[in-house]
Protein backbone atom coordinates (compact mmCIF):
# COMPACT_ATOMS: atom_id res chain seq x y z
CA UNK A 1 0.00 0.00 0.00
CA UNK A 2 1.42 3.52 -1.14
CA UNK A 3 0.65 6.43 1.21
CA UNK A 4 0.34 9.65 -0.02
CA UNK A 5 1.62 12.69 2.67
CA UNK A 6 -0.02 16.07 1.38
CA UNK A 7 1.23 19.22 3.50
CA UNK A 8 -0.58 22.96 3.26
CA UNK A 9 1.49 25.82 4.63
CA UNK A 10 -1.03 28.30 4.53
CA UNK A 11 0.19 31.31 6.16
CA UNK A 12 -2.23 31.23 9.03
CA UNK A 13 -3.02 27.68 9.39
CA UNK A 14 -1.20 24.51 8.81
CA UNK A 15 -2.52 21.28 7.18
CA UNK A 16 -1.30 17.49 7.33
CA UNK A 17 -3.13 14.87 5.40
CA UNK A 18 -2.51 11.04 4.49
CA UNK A 19 -4.67 9.38 2.22
CA UNK A 20 -3.64 5.47 0.15
CA UNK A 21 -3.10 5.88 -3.46
CA UNK A 22 -5.80 6.07 -5.50
CA UNK A 23 -8.18 6.65 -2.93
CA UNK A 24 -10.65 10.40 -2.80
CA UNK A 25 -10.97 10.00 0.85
CA UNK A 26 -8.20 10.83 3.42
CA UNK A 27 -7.17 8.09 5.84
CA UNK A 28 -6.34 10.85 8.38
CA UNK A 29 -6.08 14.75 8.24
CA UNK A 30 -5.40 17.34 11.01
CA UNK A 31 -5.11 21.27 10.85
CA UNK A 32 -3.46 23.68 13.43
CA UNK A 33 -3.87 27.40 13.36
CA UNK A 34 -0.08 28.50 12.69
CA UNK A 35 1.11 30.86 16.43
CA UNK A 36 1.02 34.50 16.19
CA UNK A 37 4.90 35.54 15.04
CA UNK A 38 5.67 32.33 14.28
CA UNK A 39 8.67 31.43 12.56
CA UNK A 40 9.41 29.15 9.60
CA UNK A 41 11.55 26.95 12.08
CA UNK A 42 7.92 26.84 14.05
CA UNK A 43 6.12 25.97 11.15
CA UNK A 44 8.46 23.34 10.48
CA UNK A 45 8.07 21.64 13.70
CA UNK A 46 4.31 22.09 13.93
CA UNK A 47 4.02 20.25 10.51
CA UNK A 48 6.11 17.50 11.47
CA UNK A 49 4.44 17.11 14.52
CA UNK A 50 0.51 17.24 12.12
CA UNK A 51 2.55 14.78 9.52
CA UNK A 52 3.58 12.66 12.52
CA UNK A 53 0.21 12.38 13.72
CA UNK A 54 -1.56 11.55 10.76
CA UNK A 55 1.03 9.11 9.23
CA UNK A 56 1.10 6.92 12.54
CA UNK A 57 4.19 5.47 11.80
CA UNK A 58 4.04 4.64 8.20
CA UNK A 59 6.36 5.99 5.88
CA UNK A 60 4.91 8.22 3.01
CA UNK A 61 5.61 7.09 -0.99
CA UNK A 62 5.35 10.84 -1.66
CA UNK A 63 5.12 14.09 -0.56
CA UNK A 64 3.55 17.11 -1.71
CA UNK A 65 3.30 19.98 -0.98
CA UNK A 66 1.37 23.60 -1.16
CA UNK A 67 3.19 26.64 0.09
CA UNK A 68 1.34 30.21 1.11
CA UNK A 69 3.81 32.11 -0.98
CA UNK A 70 6.11 32.39 -3.84
CA UNK A 71 7.87 28.98 -4.83
CA UNK A 72 10.79 27.99 -6.96
CA UNK A 73 8.64 24.85 -7.73
CA UNK A 74 11.42 23.03 -9.63
CA UNK A 75 14.21 23.69 -6.94
CA UNK A 76 11.62 23.17 -4.13
CA UNK A 77 12.83 26.61 -3.02
CA UNK A 78 10.78 28.90 -1.24
CA UNK A 79 11.44 32.86 -1.89
CA UNK A 80 9.65 34.23 1.13
CA UNK A 81 6.00 34.38 3.11
CA UNK A 82 4.28 37.08 3.23
CA UNK A 83 3.12 36.25 6.50
CA UNK A 84 5.83 34.40 8.30
CA UNK A 85 9.96 35.05 9.37
CA UNK A 86 12.85 32.99 8.42
CA UNK A 87 11.07 31.25 4.91
CA UNK A 88 13.58 33.78 2.52
CA UNK A 89 15.57 31.05 0.06
CA UNK A 90 14.08 28.11 2.54
CA UNK A 91 15.28 24.66 0.41
CA UNK A 92 11.85 23.49 1.51
CA UNK A 93 11.80 20.33 -0.92
CA UNK A 94 15.46 19.00 0.67
CA UNK A 95 14.08 19.33 4.21
CA UNK A 96 11.20 17.82 3.62
CA UNK A 97 13.09 14.87 1.77
CA UNK A 98 15.45 13.81 4.10
CA UNK A 99 12.95 14.08 7.10
CA UNK A 100 10.64 11.81 5.63
CA UNK A 101 12.81 9.66 3.10
CA UNK A 102 10.49 10.07 0.29
CA UNK A 103 10.30 12.47 -2.83
CA UNK A 104 8.74 15.87 -1.89
CA UNK A 105 7.38 18.16 -4.72
CA UNK A 106 6.24 21.95 -4.06
CA UNK A 107 4.59 24.54 -5.30
CA UNK A 108 2.83 27.83 -4.13
CA UNK A 109 -0.86 27.48 -2.82
CA UNK A 110 -2.82 29.19 -6.26
CA UNK A 111 -1.00 26.39 -8.52
CA UNK A 112 -1.30 23.90 -5.75
CA UNK A 113 -5.53 25.02 -5.72
CA UNK A 114 -5.79 24.86 -9.60
CA UNK A 115 -4.04 21.55 -9.49
CA UNK A 116 -6.22 20.14 -7.30
CA UNK A 117 -9.70 21.44 -8.70
CA UNK A 118 -8.37 20.44 -11.88
CA UNK A 119 -8.02 16.92 -10.83
CA UNK A 120 -10.25 16.11 -8.31
CA UNK A 121 -12.46 19.06 -8.19
CA UNK A 122 -14.41 21.90 -10.38
CA UNK A 123 -12.33 21.48 -13.62
CA UNK A 124 -11.98 17.85 -13.77
CA UNK A 125 -12.41 16.51 -17.68
CA UNK A 126 -11.18 20.26 -18.73
CA UNK A 127 -7.91 20.09 -21.25
CA UNK A 128 -7.26 24.13 -19.46
CA UNK A 129 -8.36 25.96 -16.34
CA UNK A 130 -8.08 29.16 -14.75
CA UNK A 131 -7.93 29.10 -11.43
CA UNK A 132 -8.60 32.19 -8.96
CA UNK A 133 -9.25 32.64 -5.50
CA UNK A 134 -11.13 36.01 -3.88
CA UNK A 135 -10.17 36.37 -0.49
CA UNK A 136 -7.84 38.74 1.38
CA UNK A 137 -6.11 38.68 -2.19
CA UNK A 138 -6.94 37.63 -5.95
CA UNK A 139 -4.75 35.05 -6.45
CA UNK A 140 -4.87 32.53 -9.70
CA UNK A 141 -3.38 29.36 -11.06
CA UNK A 142 -2.80 28.04 -14.75
CA UNK A 143 -4.00 24.44 -15.86
CA UNK A 144 -3.41 24.03 -19.46
CA UNK A 145 -2.57 20.70 -21.32
CA UNK A 146 -2.54 19.71 -17.97
CA UNK A 147 0.48 21.01 -16.31
CA UNK A 148 0.44 23.75 -14.10
CA UNK A 149 1.55 26.39 -16.27
CA UNK A 150 4.04 28.86 -14.05
CA UNK A 151 5.63 30.93 -16.06
CA UNK A 152 9.38 31.90 -16.77
CA UNK A 153 9.93 33.64 -13.22
CA UNK A 154 7.39 31.19 -11.62
CA UNK A 155 4.96 34.17 -11.63
CA UNK A 156 1.93 33.00 -13.78
CA UNK A 157 -1.96 33.73 -12.83
CA UNK A 158 -1.00 36.84 -10.91
CA UNK A 159 -4.96 38.00 -12.22
CA UNK A 160 -4.66 40.27 -9.21
CA UNK A 161 -2.82 42.63 -10.01
CA UNK A 162 -4.09 42.57 -13.98
CA UNK A 163 -5.65 46.04 -14.73
CA UNK A 164 -9.07 46.72 -14.29
CA UNK A 165 -10.07 50.57 -14.14
CA UNK A 166 -6.41 52.67 -15.02
CA UNK A 167 -8.76 55.71 -12.92
CA UNK A 168 -9.02 53.55 -10.06
CA UNK A 169 -7.45 53.70 -6.52
CA UNK A 170 -3.76 53.12 -5.87
CA UNK A 171 -3.15 49.24 -4.91
CA UNK A 172 -0.77 48.42 -2.69
CA UNK A 173 1.35 46.92 -5.38
CA UNK A 174 2.23 50.66 -6.35
CA UNK A 175 -0.12 50.37 -9.72
CA UNK A 176 -3.14 52.02 -9.84
CA UNK A 177 -7.26 50.06 -10.48
CA UNK A 178 -6.01 46.54 -10.35
CA UNK A 179 -8.40 43.78 -10.26
CA UNK A 180 -7.58 42.82 -6.33
CA UNK A 181 -7.51 46.59 -5.90
CA UNK A 182 -11.08 46.45 -6.38
CA UNK A 183 -12.68 43.02 -6.18
CA UNK A 184 -10.45 41.49 -2.97
CA UNK A 185 -12.48 41.33 0.86
CA UNK A 186 -10.68 43.81 2.55
CA UNK A 187 -10.37 46.83 -0.56
CA UNK A 188 -13.82 45.74 -0.85
CA UNK A 189 -14.86 46.36 2.80
CA UNK A 190 -13.06 49.37 2.62
CA UNK A 191 -14.68 51.02 -0.50
CA UNK A 192 -17.71 50.24 2.02
CA UNK A 193 -16.50 52.02 4.82
CA UNK A 194 -15.34 55.02 2.40
CA UNK A 195 -19.03 55.57 0.97
CA UNK A 196 -20.56 55.16 4.13
CA UNK A 197 -18.37 57.97 5.81
CA UNK A 198 -19.50 60.12 2.81
CA UNK A 199 -23.13 59.57 2.46
CA UNK A 200 -24.55 59.74 5.97
CA UNK A 201 -28.05 58.38 4.52
CA UNK A 202 -26.90 55.71 2.89
CA UNK A 203 -26.40 52.12 3.58
CA UNK A 204 -29.18 51.55 6.54
CA UNK A 205 -28.98 47.75 6.79
CA UNK A 206 -25.31 47.84 6.24
CA UNK A 207 -25.04 50.18 9.40
CA UNK A 208 -27.85 48.61 11.13
CA UNK A 209 -25.79 44.99 11.05
CA UNK A 210 -22.42 45.91 12.46
CA UNK A 211 -24.26 48.62 14.95
CA UNK A 212 -23.18 51.95 13.61
CA UNK A 213 -19.60 50.44 14.06
CA UNK A 214 -18.62 51.42 10.25
CA UNK A 215 -14.83 50.35 11.14
CA UNK A 216 -16.30 47.31 11.61
CA UNK A 217 -17.89 46.40 8.35
CA UNK A 218 -16.15 43.41 6.33
CA UNK A 219 -16.76 42.04 2.80
CA UNK A 220 -19.08 39.64 4.44
CA UNK A 221 -21.68 42.24 6.37
CA UNK A 222 -21.59 43.65 2.74
CA UNK A 223 -22.49 40.47 0.88
CA UNK A 224 -25.14 39.72 3.27
CA UNK A 225 -26.61 43.65 3.09
CA UNK A 226 -26.57 43.30 -0.70
CA UNK A 227 -29.06 40.11 -0.91
CA UNK A 228 -31.25 41.96 1.81
CA UNK A 229 -31.42 44.98 -0.52
CA UNK A 230 -29.36 47.55 0.57
CA UNK A 231 -28.60 49.68 -2.00
CA UNK A 232 -24.82 51.03 -1.07
CA UNK A 233 -23.98 47.39 -0.58
CA UNK A 234 -24.90 46.08 -3.60
CA UNK A 235 -23.06 49.03 -5.20
CA UNK A 236 -19.76 48.33 -3.46
CA UNK A 237 -20.22 44.18 -4.62
CA UNK A 238 -20.91 45.24 -8.09
CA UNK A 239 -18.00 47.26 -8.41
CA UNK A 240 -15.82 44.40 -7.03
CA UNK A 241 -17.62 41.96 -9.31
CA UNK A 242 -17.49 43.93 -12.26
CA UNK A 243 -13.45 43.96 -11.64
CA UNK A 244 -13.00 40.22 -11.12
CA UNK A 245 -15.63 39.82 -14.79
CA UNK A 246 -13.24 42.60 -16.34
CA UNK A 247 -9.62 40.78 -14.94
CA UNK A 248 -11.31 37.11 -16.34
CA UNK A 249 -12.40 38.41 -19.51
CA UNK A 250 -9.11 39.57 -20.06
CA UNK A 251 -7.48 36.10 -19.04
CA UNK A 252 -9.74 34.40 -21.38
CA UNK A 253 -9.05 36.82 -24.44
CA UNK A 254 -5.47 35.97 -23.78
CA UNK A 255 -5.49 32.38 -22.93
CA UNK A 256 -9.40 31.25 -23.86
CA UNK A 257 -8.81 28.18 -20.94
CA UNK A 258 -12.02 25.79 -21.51
CA UNK A 259 -12.91 26.59 -18.07
CA UNK A 260 -12.51 29.05 -15.04
CA UNK A 261 -12.84 28.02 -11.30
CA UNK A 262 -13.59 30.21 -8.88
CA UNK A 263 -13.15 29.88 -5.05
CA UNK A 264 -11.92 32.29 -2.13
CA UNK A 265 -14.78 33.71 0.52
CA UNK A 266 -16.20 36.62 -1.67
CA UNK A 267 -16.78 34.28 -3.99
CA UNK A 268 -19.65 32.99 -1.85
CA UNK A 269 -21.36 36.83 -2.17
CA UNK A 270 -24.60 35.37 -3.91
CA UNK A 271 -26.44 35.52 -6.74
CA UNK A 272 -26.16 38.80 -8.07
CA UNK A 273 -22.99 38.69 -7.71
CA UNK A 274 -22.09 35.81 -9.75
CA UNK A 275 -24.25 37.01 -12.36
CA UNK A 276 -22.34 40.75 -12.68
CA UNK A 277 -19.26 38.82 -12.93
CA UNK A 278 -20.25 36.70 -15.57
CA UNK A 279 -21.96 39.22 -17.55
CA UNK A 280 -19.08 41.60 -17.55
CA UNK A 281 -16.60 38.87 -18.37
CA UNK A 282 -19.02 37.84 -21.07
CA UNK A 283 -18.79 41.43 -22.57
CA UNK A 284 -15.36 41.61 -21.84
CA UNK A 285 -13.84 38.58 -24.24
CA UNK A 286 -14.53 38.32 -27.54
CA UNK A 287 -17.53 36.89 -28.62
CA UNK A 288 -16.11 33.62 -30.33
CA UNK A 289 -14.90 32.84 -27.00
CA UNK A 290 -16.99 30.33 -24.42
CA UNK A 291 -16.71 30.90 -21.39
CA UNK A 292 -17.60 28.51 -18.80
CA UNK A 293 -16.95 30.76 -15.29
CA UNK A 294 -17.87 28.12 -11.91
CA UNK A 295 -18.03 27.76 -8.29
CA UNK A 296 -14.86 25.57 -6.84
CA UNK A 297 -15.45 22.80 -5.51
CA UNK A 298 -13.18 21.58 -3.04
CA UNK A 299 -12.78 25.27 -1.13
CA UNK A 300 -9.92 25.21 1.86
CA UNK A 301 -9.16 21.69 0.94
CA UNK A 302 -7.87 22.67 -3.04
CA UNK A 303 -4.29 23.11 -1.85
CA UNK A 304 -4.45 20.06 0.11
CA UNK A 305 -5.97 17.96 -2.90
CA UNK A 306 -3.26 19.69 -5.57
CA UNK A 307 -0.39 18.62 -3.23
CA UNK A 308 -1.91 14.91 -3.74
CA UNK A 309 -1.85 15.39 -7.53
CA UNK A 310 1.71 16.60 -7.19
CA UNK A 311 2.91 13.97 -4.79
CA UNK A 312 1.21 11.31 -7.61
CA UNK A 313 3.28 12.94 -10.18
CA UNK A 314 6.62 12.01 -8.33
CA UNK A 315 5.28 8.14 -8.59
CA UNK A 316 5.54 5.33 -11.28
CA UNK A 317 1.84 5.28 -13.16
CA UNK A 318 -0.39 2.74 -10.29
CA UNK A 319 -1.59 -0.12 -12.60
CA UNK A 320 -5.50 1.11 -11.22
CA UNK A 321 -5.08 4.47 -13.29
ZN1 LIG B 1 -1.84 45.71 -7.67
Amino acid sequence: MSLILALDFGGTKLSAAVLERGQKRWRALERAPSRPHATAEDDLSLCSHLAAEVLAGARPAAVGVSFGGPVEAVRGVVRLSDHVLGWEDYPLKDHLGDHFGAGVSVDNDANTAALGEFTYGAGRGCDSLLYVTVSTGVGGGWVLGGRVWRGHDGMAGEIGHTLADANGPRCYCGKRGCVERLASGPYLAAHARELLGTQPEAGEKLRALVGGDVEAVTAKHVAETAARGDALAREVLERAAWALGVGLGNAANLMNPERVVLGGGVTKSGERYWRVVREVARATARSQIRLEIVPAALEDDAPLWGAVALAEGLLAPSPAS
